[in-house]
């Protein structure tokens, strides 16, 4: 893909990282995956993945002290 970004595994269009598979950024499999929004919402169901555990985890009460561990 061509653009001011330059991703060091396109090489012609192609990318080296996902089996030489014409570059989508965004892609299972991409740098990007799972880190940015995107337009298509196909692509952000893994960030959607992500940001629903990290709400889980930070509406989580925490756990009593263990006695054992002092
Ligand atoms: S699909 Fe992602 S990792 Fe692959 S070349 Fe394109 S931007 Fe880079």
């Amino acid at each position: 893909m061509a653009g001011s970004w330059g991703c060091p595994h396109e090489a012609n269009d192609l990318c080296s990282k996902v089996d030489n598979r014409p570059c989508d950024p965004g892609m299972k499999g991409c740098v990007l995956h799972g880190r940015f929004v995107f337009a298509n919402d196909d692509k952000n169901q893994r960030l959607r993945q992500k940001q629903a555990r990290e709400e889980e985890a930070a509406n989580r009460p925490p756990s009593p002290p263990d006695p054992e561990a002092w």
